[in-house]
């Protein structure tokens, strides 16, 4: 794939770049190791100061790089804003929680004294998708940062002028050399990367088939990886909600970033006894959606991210033709320049190919249930267990919700999300690891027990 700025909304490359050769890989790696000596040393204020920075930087410099990701990835011109404040704020909850969840603990046994502590690994590589450019790159880089590791990013090939101004970020902060680097490259080179004995773990966040080519090649250096993977999560609507909310949520929860959120609803599991009701009004309000122009306020629904995504997701949309599915609106790419393609409704979606496939776009799989038990084994039905919401009012349905759906994560009346204060991470096929939280800072730490006699 070639390392360029493609603009989604009409679909022309306006800029191109060439990927690092091995001799400046090689010279980034020797960067890296060199800066971890120092840099794991540094107190906890000090690393807190320049993660400040950065989050001061961020909200200066918003709506430019905003901007950066509406022409590289489609992003509406305000999500976009609103990610990067996001990110600032995740800088921030690690600036004043990562010592708190790092602190070095005591436990009696028989020893004069033993205990745990934290201790940084060293570099670590991040492999990241484009669909949330800065903030999938944050929630990695703050907490790994200020527990005492050094970074190096491999953005998505779409993404690079992204990937750049991450890497000014931390620069402009005030990070020592070496500490957060961005290599262009593609992901050829990340085998290299990963094996090179400088290189302590690594991290993914993308597709299925990423994160089984990272982890096959990390465990053959047995080296630690997070992953981060695709989704397709369930949205359960139950007879004592409230409709209309549940109706609303249902909407934003498919469209957000153009469907392509790995946590976006997927598939809509309803109950018999008000699936008409919600069906009809769902189906409304996703025909009814603005598309267009991703700088457009007015907008709802920008461009996908790239060619290959709407080819994808059309060839979904084609088979459930034959599977049995009722396309009740969309179905088809619109016939205008750049990548877009129209918000589906898909009824009768049990079993087809939008069902049992992640969908990264604005296409909608539902199916009807008899009862709650029904409701939860449809919504298990999948390889993917990332995260999952349910509409109910009854409190005994939604303890058994949170109970028996195989996610990272359940949601109540509410839509899924990622806060810096709540661990993130899938079960399944959607990977394993945690990030975020306490647990996010801890998975690039060497817990090391200590015990004196
Ligand atoms: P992708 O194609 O898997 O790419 C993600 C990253 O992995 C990119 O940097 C890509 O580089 C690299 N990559 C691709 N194939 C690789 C390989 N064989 N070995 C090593 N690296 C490889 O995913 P995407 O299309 O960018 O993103 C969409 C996917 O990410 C969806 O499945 C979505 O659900 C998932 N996602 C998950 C989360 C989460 O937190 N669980 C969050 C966001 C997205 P190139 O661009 O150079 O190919």
């Amino acid at each position: 794939m070639p390392i360029a700025t493609t603009n989604p909304f009409t679909g022309e490359t306006v800029k191109t770049f060439h990927a690092d050769t091995d001799a400046l890989i090689e010279e980034k790696l020797q960067k890296a190791d060199r800066a971890f000596r120092a840099f794991r040393r540094t107190s906890f204020a000090e690393r807190a100061r320049l993660m400040s920075r950065a989050a001061g930087l961020l909200e200066e410099r918003k709506e430019a790089l905003g901007q950066l990701m509406t022409l590289e990835m489609g992003k509406l011109r305000k999500a976009g804003i609103g990610e990067i404040e996001k990110c600032a704020g995740g800088c921030r909850y690690y600036v004043e929680n990562a010592e708190r969840h790092l602190l070095p603990q005591t436990v009696q046994t028989d020893a004069k004294r033993s205990g745990k502590r934290f201790q940084p690994l060293g570099p670590v590589l991040a492999v990241m998708p484009w669909n949330f450019p800065f903030w999938q790159v944050f929630r990695f880089a703050a907490p790994a940062l200020m527990a005492g590791n050094v970074g190096l990013l491999k953005h998505a090939s779409n993404v690079p002028q992204c990937a750049l101004a991450i890497e000014a970020i931390f620069r402009d902060a005030g990070f020592p050399d070496g500490v957060f680097q961005t290599l262009l490259v593609g992901s050829d080179k990340v085998k290299r990367i990963v094996e090179d004995p400088r290189l302590a773990a690594a991290t993914l966040t993308g597709s299925d088939g990423a994160g089984r080519s990272l982890a096959s090649i990390a465990g053959a250096q047995l080296k630690k990886v997070v992953l981060e993977l695709g989704g397709s999560d369930p949205f359960v609507v139950l007879p004592s909600c409230d409709l209309d909310k549940a109706v609303e949520v249902a909407i934003a929860a498919r469209i957000q970033n153009a469907g392509q959120s790995c946590i976006a609803a997927k598939r809509f599991i309803v109950h018999q006894q008000i699936a008409d009701d919600f069906e009809s009004r769902f189906v409304k309000g996703m025909a009814a959606l603005e598309v267009g122009d991703p700088q457009d306020d007015k907008t709802q629904v920008g461009p996908l991210a790239s060619e290959q995504v709407v080819q994808d997701i059309e060839k979904q949309v084609r088979r459930v033709r034959d599977e049995g599915g009722r396309i009740a609106c969309g179905g088809e790419r619109l016939q205008r320049p750049g990548f877009f393609f129209a918000p589906t409704v898909i009824l009768n979606a049990e079993g087809t190919a939008v069902w049992k496939e992640e969908t990264f776009g604005p296409v909608a799989a539902v199916a009807r249930a008899k009862d709650l038990g029904h409701a939860i084994a449809l919504a298990n039905d999948t390889q993917f267990g990332l995260g999952a919401t349910a509409f109910t009012q009854e409190p005994a349905e939604q303890e058994r919700l949170i109970a028996e759906l195989d996610a990272g994560q359940v949601f109540i009346n509410g839509m899924v999300k990622s806060d810096a204060r709540l661990p993130f991470g899938g079960v399944k096929q959607s990977g394993f690891g945690r990030e975020l939280s306490e647990e996010g800072i801890r998975e690039f730490t060497n817990v090391k027990t200590f015990w004196i006699g």
